[in-house]
This record gives C-alpha cells, sequence and structure tokens, in this order.
C-alpha cells in the first residue's frame, strides 16, 4: 500500500511504540508484539558492514536471499506460545518468509506466464534468478523446546469451536502482505483466541492472483487445557479462477473462498507436551 510507504518516509519508524501484552492461562503464557513495518533499506550500512549486529532489513536480506521482500513485512508482528515445560511455539514474518522458494516458481507455468505478462519485459530481463514471486509459505509455526511431535488422525473438535464459550484473549497480527504490483494479494497473517477450556490459532497464507489462481494455506493449532497436547493441522488448498465459476466478491473473503477450494495436501499432528514435574509444580503455585 503506498500510502503506508509515504507515512514510512515521513517518521522515523524505529521509533514508534511497540504493542505488547502477555497474559498467563493455565500452564500457558501467551505474548505477543506488534510494531511497525521493515525498513525498505539498511537503516544502519557502517555498522551492518563491519559488525555481527545487523539492522532488520539486513537481517532479513541476508538470510532470505530473495530478490525482493513483500511490500509489508511485519518484522515485530510476533505471538509467542510459552508452555511452563519450556516448550514453545512462535510465529514470526521472518520464520514464514524462510519457507518461500527463492529457486524456482512452485506455480504451475501458465498461471505464472499470465501474470507475468503484466510485467514490464525489461523488468523480467533484469531479473537474475526466478523466485516465487508469491512468497506463497507452508509455514506452521516455530516449535521450540521439549515437544514431542507425531503423526495423528486425531481431528480438531470443530463442533467444540463453535461452542459459544467466552473469548478471554483475542489477537490479529500481520506478518506480511503484497499486492502483487496489484494483480492480486499474498498475505500472512495469524490469529489467536483463548476461551476458559482451550486455545484456537489459525495462522493463514492467503494468495489471489486476479483471473489466474487462489490458494489458501491454513495452519490450525488447538489446544485443551485439560489434555497434554496440541493438534496441528496444515492444509493446502488452491483452484484457478475459471474453475470455480464463483461470483467476484467471493474471492475477495478468504473465509469464503477457502471452503470452495479443492484440498491439495494435509498434514495432521500432535505436539505432545513432556509430562515432567515442572508441569505440576507450576500448575499447583497457581492455585
Ligand atoms: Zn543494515
Amino acid at each position: 500500500m503506498s500510502t503506508i510507504h509515504n507515512i514510512k518516509t515521513e517518521v522515523d519508524i524505529q521509533r514508534l511504540p511497540v504493542d505488547s501484552e502477555e497474559h498467563k492461562f493455565n500452564d500457558w503464557m501467551v505474548k505477543y508484539k506488534k510494531s511497525h513495518i521493515l525498513h525498505s533499506q539498511c537503516s544502519t550500512a557502517d555498522r551492518c558492514s563491519t559488525s555481527s549486529e545487523k539492522c532488520q532489513f539486513c537481517v532479513y536480506t541476508s538470510t532470505l536471499e530473495l530478490p525482493h521482500l513483500p511490500e509489508m513485512v511485519f518484522p515485530n508482528n510476533i505471538l509467542y506460545l510459552i508452555h511452563s515445560s519450556g516448550a514453545g511455539i512462535e510465529f514470526n514474518a521472518l520464520d514464514a518468509l524462510k519457507q518461500v522458494c527463492n529457486k524456482s516458481l512452485p506455480i504451475k507455468v501458465a498461471c505464472s506466464d499470465a501474470w507475468r505478462g503484466t510485467r514490464s519485459p525489461s523488468h523480467l530481463e533484469e531479473k537474475v534468478k526466478p523466485f516465487d514471486w508469491t512468497f506463497s509459505s507452508d509455514y506452521r509455526g516455530t516449535v521450540s523446546g521439549p515437544f514431542d511431535i507425531t503423526t495423528t488422525d486425531e481431528r480438531i473438535n470443530i463442533e467444540k469451536l463453535k461452542e459459544r464459550e467466552k473469548i478471554l484473549f483475542y489477537q490479529d497480527l500481520m506478518l506480511y502482505e503484497d499486492e502483487l504490483h496489484d494483480n492480486g494479494i499474498a498475505s500472512c497473517t495469524v490469529k489467536i483466541r483463548v476461551m476458559p477450556s482451550s486455545f484456537f490459532v489459525l495462522l493463514r497464507y492467503f494468495l489471489r492472483v486476479d483471473n489466474v489462481m487462489v490458494r489458501v494455506n491454513d495452519t490450525r493449532l488447538f489446544h485443551e487445557f485439560s489434555t497434554n497436547y496440541i493438534l496441528r493441522e496444515y492444509t493446502n488448498r488452491e483452484s484457478g479462477f475459471q474453475e470455480l465459476g464463483l461470483p467476484l466478491p467471493v474471492f475477495a473473503d478468504p473465509n469464503l473462498i477457502s471452503q470452495h477450494l479443492p484440498l491439495q495436501t494435509s498434514i495432521y499432528e500432535k505436539l505432545v507436551l513432556p509430562n515432567n514435574e515442572n508441569v505440576q509444580e507450576s500448575s499447583s503455585k497457581e492455585q
């Protein structure tokens, strides 16, 4: 969005405040940070070229090796879920972008050609290496600590999620977004809601290449506090525009369109928490 770029040049975005909160729910600490978008260039060239302590822009460009980054990257928007055992999951833009293919174009050539045709030829010729310009990511969150991860036949109980339970905490974070030079949208967002009995996270990568295709990569995490595990479900759904034959407004709403997209791949996992004494200690302390 060009308005954001304009604002960015007028104020020192590094000085904008960071919004952050942390809350304890049973054995979990739920924490988030939220702040300004990534600079579009290095802010401290002298320091970044000589020392290992780099600015965020240089960390992103050197880690990712992408010819360019999405128009809007939110390096400080991070959601953390930390269990008293030390096991944790976080959601951040850098790790989501690490999953973007920087070597080839995973979208069918016909699609990318249709889209590329709208760009100026000189721009394409200049491009040194092909990469996934849709910033498609199958990121499922960054897991750390003593989780035991296995595949499972157990599924998230959707009926349970539909129950009208009080929402104790809710947060919605944008990790990155790109408007594909006005040819659609690619976005990666994460949402959490915590209820008295459980928490639910939806990490969503959404892609719409106008008149070409739609893709929704969802990762859902569901944990009932009465259990010792988290269910994590990843689904990749996509389709061409023509195959769907739906009215255009449906394409603007990821929630609506995802219901019409055929499932391509899925991964169902159980993230099992350690059953150690620390867990019991901290939960008894709380009472
Ligand atoms: Zn720098």
